[in-house]
């Protein structure tokens, strides 16, 4: 098979070195093995500039949506009401689980390329006394908008509510301090900006928070009160926990720590991004979000006429080194590309050259 970058941005390319880590079976009753995962609960505290004091790291078995529902179904009970703050398909999936769950919960959502008003949330919030809780994804990764975190932080500090957020795309590469955000849970997993493979997620909990949801759960796998209760030990985890995965994901954490911590991959990011939407303008291509909004992790842009057919284009690329994204809007066409990972400038820039001959060869 050729081999190709993943501008996709959860699985991403990831380096030999988080690759080879998964060539040795580890023993999940071991105390080195133990002692990994102890690791990289205090790394992902640091990260987040969290003091363990405070906070507590839990890793959860599954891909990132698991940890989601972990979340939804462990930190609201049945007795509270989350207002869920949705503008692309993630945070409607959150709303999603809210249903299978059966929690209580209001539902705002706003059009995808643009941000949740402040004062249409206020007015929600002065009305309904019963919301106890804020649900809101940072990075939706449906159109690359970057939600404004600050601003529900403010409310959420304001009317002294529980904040949830969906940071899957975004944490480990857009800087973020978390206590300072009040962020009560915050969701990421092993394969997005940390540059992990895939397999599990994880919670940054704010400890007072989390010791108080024994029992809420309607979910055993799922009970991230009761996974923390057992991994807070001695770092054992719960059921199987997934060795490999955990320990390519600690070696992702120290290389993240080595390129310069989350300031200089958010540059590496932010640079991969300019460059990208700077490239595809100059070829016809409009990026969907604005400017203002975009995040510096993945891309929507419209198709750039109506002959473009994205899965001729998708094989062209492919066959020349990169996997793209289809777009997830219903109404327009689009096609999305991600700048996360092993990738660097010079990828980039060898993506426009291809994406202009296509254009050139194939499109006019
Ligand atoms: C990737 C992602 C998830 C989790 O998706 P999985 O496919 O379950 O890993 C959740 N929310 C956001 C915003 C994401 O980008």
């Amino acid at each position: 098979m050729e081999q190709y970058k993943l501008l996709t941005p959860g699985p991403l390319t990831t380096t030999a070195a988080v690759k080879e880590e998964m060539l040795f079976d580890r023993c999940t009753w071991d105390q080195d093995y133990k002692k990994i995962t102890q690791k990289i609960r205090a790394q992902l505290l640091d990260l987040a500039k969290a003091s363990p004091e405070d906070y507590t790291a839990v890793l959860m078995q599954g891909s990132g949506t698991f940890t989601v529902e972990s979340v939804m179904t462990t930190a609201i009970s049945k007795k509270e009401k989350a207002l869920i703050i949705t503008n692309g398909t993630y945070g409607e999936r959150i709303v999603e689980m809210a249903d299978y769950i059966g929690l209580n919960y209001k539902h705002y959502s706003v059009a995808y390329n643009a941000y949740p008003d402040e004062l249409e949330l206020r007015y929600i919030l002065e009305n309904d006394s019963a919301i106890t809780h804020l649900v809101m994804v940072h990075c939706e990764t449906t159109t690359g908008i970057l939600n404004p975190v600050e601003m529900i932080s403010r409310l959420a500090k304001a009317y002294q509510k529980t904040l949830i957020v969906d940071a899957m795309s975004s944490f480990g590469g857009v800087e973020m301090d978390i206590p300072d955000l009040g962020i009560d849970y915050l969701i990421s997993s092993a394969n997005k900006c940390i540059q992990g493979v895939p397999g599990f997620g994880f919670v940054i909990a704010r400890l007072n928070k989390l010791q108080a949801c024994e029992g809420n759960a309607s979910s055993l796998s799922l009970d991230l009160y009761d996974q923390w209760k057992t991994m807070n030990k001695d770092g054992k985890w719960r059921y199987t926990s997934p060795t490999h995965v955990v320990a390519a994901f600690s070696k992702a954490i120290d290389e993240l720590i080595a390129e310069g911590g989350i300031p200089a991959r958010f540059q590496r990011y932010q640079r991969n991004n300019q460059l990208l939407r700077e490239g595809l303008e100059k070829l016809g291509f409009r990026a969907y979000i604005t400017n203002k909004r975009q995040s510096p992790i993945i891309t929507t842009f419209l198709f750039p006429e109506d002959t473009f057919v994205f899965e001729d284009f998708y094989h062209y690329v492919k066959e020349r080194g990169f996997v793209l994204y289809p777009g997830k809007l219903t109404e327009i066409d689009t096609f999305r590309i991600g700048n996360i990972g092993e990738v660097y400038e010079e990828d980039i820039e060898r993506l426009c050259n291809v994406i202009q001959e296509y254009i050139g060869v194939v499109v006019k």
